[in-house]
């Protein structure tokens, strides 16, 4: 690539961030870090720094920076903390391309930082568009931002509409691998433990995205998600049981035809995709031997057994700042059952009983939008309380 791209890392501890990371290591004359941003990790920021040299590193939690600051004395990088450290980090002069990585709600303000500073914003962070996706992507046309999505449906989606006409593109389909319970029932689902849910067949994620992977939400939340970098109503977008998890997104075009993107489970594909597009680097990684998968397989999802693929459908056609309070209530009841207070099937009641009386906000601001997700996950938590003593 002409030049070495200069990226920012916002959630570098995570699945996404180490994996970047591992790509920068292999590609060094392509990439060099500018800015590092996790939340409270600092063991894995003191060596992640140490070894990329970027200019700045951010921590959210202020113990954790002074315990980082001390680390890297002398070393010349800077180390900020705070909400306020994470959008510097955000939105450096100095940086090309930002890696939005952080899970959940708290990426939203990283997101919509770097959007505003018109980067190449690598989008990794689900729940920005899902719950700001109006603001986000009216910013990004405003200031010349690009988002490129790193998500592997929404990476294939984006490479099946490459040198294509959008408007002749019918509709969308996301494909799910069905997650770690595909062919089980409801009842079978009752008794489920955090342990069972986070053993996903395929893909190795953190500890958020691989539950909503076993309730669907996670899929759900691309269905969102994938409305607004397309720009794509709902009812274009279709989710397809793929349980091999080699097709990632299929276009299919008015004429009949359908692109798809395919390739092995890797995550480095779609991340490296998102930081040297448009042209593509060989990493070096194992190819997609088709022979040996031997087979792909095809369904439609299962709606009364994953009933947070139908909720999400629901917020995606209400608006109005529903889906935030979706995805609010959602990361409520994916915690409390990751500490193993609420049953596997709960977490759709929960969603859904939030969803049925949403908290009233603004949703047409980012600080009204982030009262909504507060308002929400209040909610959520009054009511998974309740659940949890039954
Ligand atoms: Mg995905």
């Amino acid at each position: 690539m002409p030049g070495a791209r200069r990226i920012s890392i916002l959630g570098s501890t995570g699945s996404i961030g180490r994996n970047a990371l591992d790509i920068i290591a292999r590609k060094p004359a392509d990439f060099k870090v500018t800015a590092l941003a996790s939340r409270s990790d600092w063991q894995t920021m003191a060596s992640q720094a140490r070894q990329y040299k970027p200019a700045l590193v951010a921590v959210y939690q202020e113990n954790a920076a002074s315990r980082l600051r001390d680390q890297l004395r002398g070393s010349g990088i800077e180390v900020v903390e705070g909400v306020d450290g994470i959008l510097e980090a955000a939105s450096l002069d100095e940086a090309d391309v930002v890696i939005s990585a952080i899970v959940g709600a708290a990426g939203v303000m990283p997101t919509y930082a770097a959007v505003q500073s018109g980067k190449i914003v690598a989008l990794a962070n689900k729940e920005a568009l899902v719950a700001a996706g109006r603001l986000i992507t009216e910013e990004a046309q405003r200031t010349g931002a690009r988002i490129i999505p790193v998500d592997s449906e929404h990476s294939a989606l984006f490479q099946a509409l490459m040198g294509q006409d959008r408007s002749a593109a019918r509709k969308v389909i996301l494909t799910a691998s069905g997650g770690p319970f595909l062919g089980r029932n409801r009842v079978d689902l009752a008794g489920v433990t955090p342990a069972m849910a986070l053993n996903h067949p395929r893909w190795k994620m953190g500890p958020k995205v691989t539950i909503d992977s076993a309730t669907m939400m996670n899929k759900g939340l691309e269905i969102i998600e994938a409305r607004w970098i397309f720009d794509i109503p709902a009812d274009r977008i279709e989710v397809l049981i793929h349980p091999q998890s080699i097709v990632h997104g299929m276009v299919e075009y008015q004429d009949g035809s359908v692109m798809a993107q395919m390739g092995v489970t890797d995550m480095r594909i779609p991340i490296a995709f998102a930081l040297s597009y448009p042209e593509r680097l060989d990493m070096g990684l194992e190819p997609l031997d088709l022979a040996s998968v031997g087979r792909l397989d095809f369904h439609a999802p299962d709606l009364e057994m994953f009933p947070c693929l139908g909720l999400a459908y629901r917020a995606l056609k209400l608006g109005n700042g529903i889906p935030a309070v979706m995805n609010a209530a959602n990361e409520v009841a994916v915690e409390s059952f990751l500490s193993g207070k609420l049953a596997f099937n709960g977490i759709a009641d929960v969603v859904r009983a939030v969803m049925d009386e949403p908290p009233e906000f603004d949703d047409k601001t980012l600080s009204g939008i982030l009262r909504g997700d507060q308002l929400a996950r209040a909610a959520a938590r009054r009511i998974t309380e309740m659940m949890e003593s039954e």
